[in-house]
């Protein structure tokens, strides 16, 4: 009597000892190692997966995350979303601002292609 849903309707319900004979090999078969191990392994893949996709998408905290929680589905998901801008810094305040802003939101400063050419306005 294997740990699976046939099992489970052919069980007897007059006979407890079946009923906990069952339960004992499913809770067996949850706790094998092995069935640990590949659990973890896979998952390290996955993540390691999603955090190639990330590096290449310039997102890698949100795809890694997208790929332990999902797994394979995550990838999809993350090749599927667009690619995030790169990152700048104001030359002003140096904080962060995205590369197609034309004006820092934090100070004001006029930005172009991350390079500063206005003055930092009052
Ligand atoms: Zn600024």
């Amino acid at each position: 009597m294997g740990c699976d849903l046939s099992a489970l309707t052919n069980l007897d319900p007059t006979d407890p000892d079946a009923t906990q004979r069952l339960l004992e090999q499913c809770t067996a078969t949850l706790t094998d190692p092995t069935l640990w191990i590949w659990a973890i392994v896979f998952t390290v893949v996955c993540i390691a997966v999603g955090a190639i996709i990330g590096k290449h998408k310039n997102a890698v905290a949100r795809d890694v995350l997208l790929a332990a929680m999902l797994g394979p589905i995550g990838w999809i998901i993350s090749l599927l979303l667009p690619a995030r801008k790169p990152a700048a810094k104001c030359p002003s305040c140096a904080k962060p601002v995205d590369a197609g802003d034309r004006h820092c939101r934090h100070c004001g400063a006029a930005l172009a292609g991350g390079a500063k050419i206005g003055a930092r306005k009052p």
